[in-house]
């Protein structure tokens, strides 16, 4: 049958076969919430009545600046599946750059949680397009407002029927929009089809990727802002699965080991910095997670103590996985395989901290400087490519004239890499992070990774700053473990016969904080600005 592969699909066979599956979540305005599939999905009617009564026309953009939630879940299915795409924005960015991609978006409406009614006052004045505002709460949470046209969310869709008559949508059309970081330059926006959003689940539910099972409580931490989730909104719905959502408190170890206890969630996926604020808390509280089966981390370099406490500590198993907004984002996860099993712990350390392998749907390859595949050796650096059924081939209103994708239809991810004999693709940096020290190449997440196994770092960063000889070098920047103090010279000493000598880097720089970027990624540019005027000790 030609049935299509649209989100209209895994809504009515989740709303058939796992309709009791609960979804929990805590909410901005009032507390724990509890529903099931079948009820949000009846919500997502109601939410879909209400959008055609506003005049909304197909592939009109909707947009959320939300936490994850049960409302917010609403919206991604009763958007999409009505026909509408799903604009989900990160309320971390600055005010200019989510004006920008409001209006580049065009944007009609946008749904957002009552805490960011003071940021959406301030640059309503600068949202032409935006024709209504709904604030995501009960009757009442628009009452104090600034903004001229408001309404509440529950009163918005409290009238209609849950019985929407949902159009056929063709797989192709837009699902989901989201903006890239734009570290450099203006955000980038990636348009998600029906079609790569279905083969994206169902690649990620499989038993290397996330392994999710109807037996699972899956607690996503990623924002549903980011990459959607990671697509586990539709893959916990395919799967069955219980969905639990933390709301504003992501990154709150306490609330997110209380969410765990209670919920039983057995697996969790995030970006590094959330496992840190949960261990951190577990540390101190005497807490533990003892439904907690496994993590699934990426968005950064997952540092090897991480893997190691959750293992040791907790019996969390930790799969680290690598992709994109470009990517939706799923490229490569790190699942041991059987040859695994006989390696030492050294060897068994040195693949974990890889990012993994290709899972079917995106094939990866790295290249040369010529353009010519590298070899599958696991020691040599390429730009890393990816093509496949849910990596973008263009940008959201961009000129069609520009390439986006390699004459074989390959796309570059700015990322560089290695790729072993199994298939295990590493990360060692950022294109415009790798440190070219006298025109050989100095992984900065390496050095990263392995100055965060130190135990007076806190946490560490690594930068290449200019040096007369080599071109550059790296510095390392740390920010100590509460109350010590790092000696210089001991910890260039940790790095000695863990990495090659001339990889050590010159110098180390104390700091209190380490810069983020709104997605929670050491943030390189801001440290180089920082560091700009820094110059090596004389005699490095
Ligand atoms: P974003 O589009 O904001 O999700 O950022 C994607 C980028 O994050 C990738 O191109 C990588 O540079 C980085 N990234 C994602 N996952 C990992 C990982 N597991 N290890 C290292 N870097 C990662």
């Amino acid at each position: 049958m030609a049935l299509p592969l649209t989100i209209n699909e895994i809504m009515y066979f989740a709303g058939r076969h796992h309709g009791g599956s609960e979804v929990v979540s805590i909410t901005a305005d009032e507390g724990l919430h509890r529903s099931t599939y079948a009820e949000v999905f009846g919500r997502a009617s109601q939410l879909a009545g209400a959008l055609a009564a506003l005049g909304l026309e197909p592939g009109d953009r909707v947009a959320t600046l939300a936490w994850n939630d049960h409302r917010h879940l609403e919206l991604y299915y009763g958007v999409s599946c009505a026909g509408y795409v799903l604009h989900t924005i990160n309320p971390r960015l600055f005010a200019d750059h989510l004006v920008y991609i409001m209006s580049h978006a065009e944007d009609r409406v946008l749904f957002f949680d009552p805490m960011f009614m003071p940021l959406v006052e301030a640059i309503a004045d600068k949202l032409p397009t935006i024709e209504h505002f709904v604030v995501l709460s009960g009757a009442g949470g628009a009452s104090e407002s600034k903004l001229e046209s408001v309404r509440c969310y529950e009163e918005l869709i409290g009238e209609r029927n849950t019985d929407y008559a949902w159009p056929d949508v063709d797989e192709d059309s837009a699902s989901v929009l989201c903006y890239t970081s734009g570290t450099t330059g203006h955000p980038k926006g990636v348009l998600y089809s029906h079609r790569s959003t279905v083969l994206h689940a169902y690649a990620s539910i499989m038993p290397d990727a996330m392994g999710l099972s109807k037996r699972d409580v899956a607690l996503p931490v990623v924002p549903m802002f980011h990459v959607n989730a990671w697509g586990m909104p539709y893959a916990c719905a395919i799967a069955g699965a219980k969905i639990v959502m933390a709301g504003p408190k992501m990154a709150d170890g306490e609330t997110l080991q209380r969410l765990i206890e209670d919920e039983g969630v057995t697996i969790a996926a995030g970006v590094p910095t959330v496992w840190l604020a949960l261990l951190t808390y577990l540390r101190e509280s005497g807490k533990t997670v003892p439904s907690l089966e496994r993590t699934i981390v990426g968005g950064a370099a997952c540092p090897l103590s991480i893997m190691r406490e959750f293992e040791d500590e907790h019996g969390v198993s930790t799969r680290h996985a690598w992709g994109m907004t470009e990517t939706s984002p799923l490229g490569t996860v790190n699942t041991p395989v059987r040859s695994s099993e006989d390696l030492s712990e050294t060897e068994r350390d040195q693949l974990r901290v890889k990012q993994g392998r290709a899972v079917f749907g995106a094939d990866i390859k790295i290249v040369g400087e010529a353009g010519s595949e590298l070899a599958w050796d696991g020691e040599a650096f390429g730009d890393l490519k990816i093509r496949g059924f849910w990596v973008c081939d263009g940008y959201f209103g961009q000129d069609d004239s520009v390439a986006t994708l390699d004459a074989e239809g390959w796309f570059s991810t700015g990322d560089v890499a290695t790729i072993d004999a199994d298939g295990f693709m590493k990360i060692t940096d950022r294109t415009k992070d790798v440190i070219k020290s006298g025109g050989e190449w100095i992984s900065s997440i390496e050095l990263e990774n392995l100055a965060m196994g130190h135990p007076d770092v806190a946490e560490a960063a690594v930068i290449g700053v200019a040096h007369a000889k080599w071109g550059e070098r790296p510095l390392l920047i740390v920010v100590p473990e509460q109350g010590k103090d790092v000696d210089k010279g001991a910890l260039l000493g940790w790095f000695k016969g863990r990495v090659a000598d001339w990889w050590i880097p010159n110098d180390v720089a104390t700091v209190e904080e380490i810069p983020h970027t709104a997605t929670g990624k050491i943030s390189k540019l801001t440290l180089r600005e920082q560091f700009k005027d820094y110059r090596l000790p004389a005699e490095s």
